[in-house]
């Protein structure tokens, strides 16, 4: 065992879970440092409710495979996206999305008593990593939880390769309305939306 491992022996943190393939790395990284992780996945950015859901069960099974406890804030919030709330006070949307996940999250590892946390948003070459990095000092601070800070992106491609292997649904937009709505791949999307009967209009 290195010294890393020893020092992190038994250290619990809250790791915020955006999605199972994004998860997989920072779980197996986070094992590797020997910290016993409790995932949380918090994503009320995601829409419609049945892709939010869907991400959700796919976190959830990821957790299963490693036997790591999973919780869950079942909260949606399409509305804020759908007022651009972001334009008063945010610099732009996936800012606002960033600090109202990681002050969540970290709010909930204060509520739990787990001492840090860090998100797999940092495993993501898509994300705006400075951001996401900003938003959980902010969070932080706010909280005075410990953030983790790891740049997962060396590992992105070996864990979806992972994620790919143990099956999980792997999603082709960010998650909001707006990412939906701008994907290559949007009609698509839309008729894989359980419910949708092939119509790529009237799902949200
Ligand atoms: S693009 Fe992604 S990070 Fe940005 S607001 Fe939408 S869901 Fe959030």
């Amino acid at each position: 065992m290195s010294e890393a491992q020893s020092a992190n022996a038994g250290k619990q943190i809250l790791l915020h879970v955006c999605c199972g393939p994004c998860a997989e790395w920072p779980v197996v990284s986070l094992k590797d440092e020997n910290y016993e992780i409790t995932a949380f996945f918090y994503n009320p950015n995601i829409h419609p409710d049945v892709e939010r859901k869907r991400r959700r069960d796919n976190a959830a099974a990821l957790m299963d495979i490693y036997g790591i406890s999973f919780l869950v804030d079942e909260a949606y919030m399409e509305d804020v996206w759908h007022a651009k709330a972001w334009e008063s006070g945010y610099a732009s949307r996936c800012e606002m999305c960033y600090s109202i996940r990681m002050l969540r999250v970290a709010q909930e590892a204060k509520n739990l008593g787990i001492p840090s946390f860090t998100t797999s948003l940092l495993v993501s070459p898509y994300q705006n990593h400075e951001a996401v990095i900003a938003a959980a000092q902010e969070a932080a601070k706010a909280t005075g939880v410990t953030f983790v800070y790891r740049d997962y992106r060396p590992g992105y491609r070996e864990g979806q390769k992972m994620a790919r292997e143990h099956g999980l649904y792997r999603q082709k937009y960010c998650g909001c309305i707006l990412s939906l709505e701008e994907s290559v791949y949007r009609d698509t999307i839309y008729r894989s939306f359980p419910g949708s009967e092939g119509d790529t209009s009237n799902v949200l």
